[in-house]
């Protein structure tokens, strides 16, 4: 019989958020992998839970993932935590997981808190619809893409960030998506928990005078359909109808429905499309 691993979600603040059946797995586990062991004793101490625990971060989890492997591979069974939250958001919990999904170990998730989904849940910006990006990369190129990439994006949009990099990413996320309305969650769960709804101008002129401390979700409002809209017909502004028809004639369309096509576009009547280009 192989062993499970089980992804303990802990609390993000509040370790009354800790829910019954992560307390019972820590207790039963044969071994506790923590991605900071010093930060999970206190942790294990408060709900007196004496279960041996070993180091799981990014620096060592491509080789521990396999010692751990190898472990469950025996029978054992493996309780990952994280710093705080749900493991392999945004930390190293996944490629652990990836690794028991080759080697055939069973592996099951406890939910529990999560800041990306507390933030959004009191953002105030539509949760029908979201994505969530955790930290932007800190590669300048990559970086360059993911935002390139957002700046199309209409889902709400969930960012991590630090409190040191928090008014350069929000000077950079006004530069390549506009001011936007974003919700600003600080230190959820917790004593000193605020929720800022705000515009990105009004954020930066925030941090002008605050300094940024604690930990930080942003929720960012996504392109809405209108703001889309117009810069589609600003760009068939910028073209002529000859153009315009001959990208849609491109792509397979016959001219009477590219016609329709473009007149739908520039909002005018196909009779219009079709007397200019007849005159
Ligand atoms: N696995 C975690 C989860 O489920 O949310 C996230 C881990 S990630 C390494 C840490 C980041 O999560 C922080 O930099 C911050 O952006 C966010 N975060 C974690 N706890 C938070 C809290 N109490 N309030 C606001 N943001 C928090």
């Amino acid at each position: 019989m192989t062993g499970i691993l089980y992804l303990c979600a802990t609390p993000i603040g509040n370790l009354q958020d800790m829910t019954f059946r992560v307390l019972e797995t820590l207790r039963t586990a044969d071994l506790i992998a923590a991605e900071d062991t010093r930060n999970s004793i206190k942790l294990l101490n408060h709900f007196d839970i004496h279960t041996p625990m070993t180091s799981y971060h990014e620096y060592n989890k491509v080789e521990k993932a396999g010692q751990l492997v190898r472990l469950m591979a025996e029978g054992k069974h493996v309780a990952l935590v994280t710093d705080a939250g749900t493991p392999a958001i945004s930390d190293p919990g996944e490629v652990l997981v990836r690794m028991c999904q080759e080697n055939n170990i069973p592996v099951t998730s406890l939910p529990g808190p999560c800041a990306c989904i507390t933030a959004l849940t009191l953002s105030g910006l539509s949760a029908r619809r979201f994505c969530f990006e955790g930290f932007l990369p800190v590669d300048k190129r990559e970086r360059r893409m993911v935002l390139e990439e957002l700046q199309g994006e209409s889902r709400t949009m969930v960012l991590y960030e630090a409190p040191h990099h928090l008014r350069g990413t929000l000077e950079e996320l006004s530069r390549n998506l506009g001011d936007r309305r974003i919700t600003l969650c600080r230190e959820l769960t917790k004593k000193f928990e605020t929720v800022m709804p705000t515009t990105l101008s009004g954020a930066l002129e925030h941090f002008k005078t605050q300094e940024p401390r604690g930990e930080y979700v942003l929720v960012l409002e996504g392109k809405s359909f209108q703001e889309q809209r117009r810069e589609e017909i600003l760009s068939w502004e910028a073209m002529s109808i000859e153009d315009h028809m001959a990208y849609y004639e491109r792509q397979g369309m016959d001219s009477k429905t590219a016609m329709k096509q473009v007149a739908r576009d520039r909002g005018v009547g196909k009779r219009d499309i079709y007397s200019y280009l007849n005159k």
